[in-house]
């Protein structure tokens, strides 16, 4: 089980502040959804917790363990997975090269091709197809299967439904909850409010770097959350 904790998380591109201050929790065993407008920070939050944004180690912790500053590879091993904004394939690589390049970690747990292929039938038809070569949605499974390779016990989600027919985005969302009931703790940073909220437990609004709003998703008010969105 994994808990991760942000304390006055600070982010910087360059001289450039992207995170001012940034305190979540994301809970063991529950789906958090972060909210915000374009530019509030949400992907560089997600990323500076997978060790791509240098932070220092009192600002990150997994379990309270401290893990701030540490490369990504090394925070894989403590059960975290991300499902990258955009998907992020291999185009010269296929659909099953793209999924096991996530086995690259040591940690051991039930996911196999096999359970990404009953996931996801699919993409078992695909596997020997090019990863570019499917349509966005199943493109998105095979990003969100290559995350599952390395048996996560948390998996940041950045906008799994961008650019994507609403029939795929159910079926996406639909694995989601899957996932949840299997006892997956889960962030989706989502940019439908109402589809965030539907899957949710907690919560959090970003605004400019930082965090406008915490609140339980079955007690926020939509004018709470309008309110924190644009900074009224
Ligand atoms: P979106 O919904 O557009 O993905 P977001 O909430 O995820 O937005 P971020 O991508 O985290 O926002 O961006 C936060 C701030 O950091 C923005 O001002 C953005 O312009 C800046 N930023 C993001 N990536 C970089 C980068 N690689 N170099 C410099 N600045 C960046």
């Amino acid at each position: 089980m994994t808990t991760i904790t942000t304390r006055n998380l600070k982010s910087y591109y360059g001289d450039f502040q992207a995170l001012f201050g940034v305190d979540v929790t994301f809970k063991s065993g529950e789906t958090t959804a972060i909210i915000g407008a374009n530019g509030a920070g949400k992907t560089t939050l997600m990323k500076s917790i997978c060790g791509m944004i240098n932070t220092t180690p009192q600002m990150i912790y997994v379990d309270d363990v401290a893990v701030g500053g540490r490369p990504a590879h090394t925070v894989i091993e403590t059960g975290i997975a991300m499902v990258p904004e955009g998907r992020r394939l291999f185009p010269s690589l296929s659909v099953e090269e793209n999924i096991v390049l996530g086995s690259h970690s040591h940690r051991s747990g039930p996911w196999s091709l096999e359970r990404i292929y009953d996931l996801f039938p699919v993409l078992a038809e695909r596997r020997h197809l090019s990863g570019t070569s499917l349509s966005g949605g199943q493109q998105q499974m095979v990003s969100i299967g290559r995350a599952l390779m390395s048996n996560p016990t948390m998996l940041l989600c950045d906008e799994i439904s961008l650019g994507l027919a609403p029939v795929i985005i159910e079926d996406l969302y639909t694995t989601i909850k899957t996932l949840k009931d299997e006892g997956m703790s889960i962030v989706i940073v989502e940019q439908d409010i109402q589809r965030a909220l539907s899957v949710a437990d907690t919560v959090y609004c970003m605004q400019e770097g930082r965090v406008s709003l915490s609140s339980s998703a079955a007690e926020v008010s939509l004018d709470a959350i309008r309110d924190a969105y644009f900074g009224m």
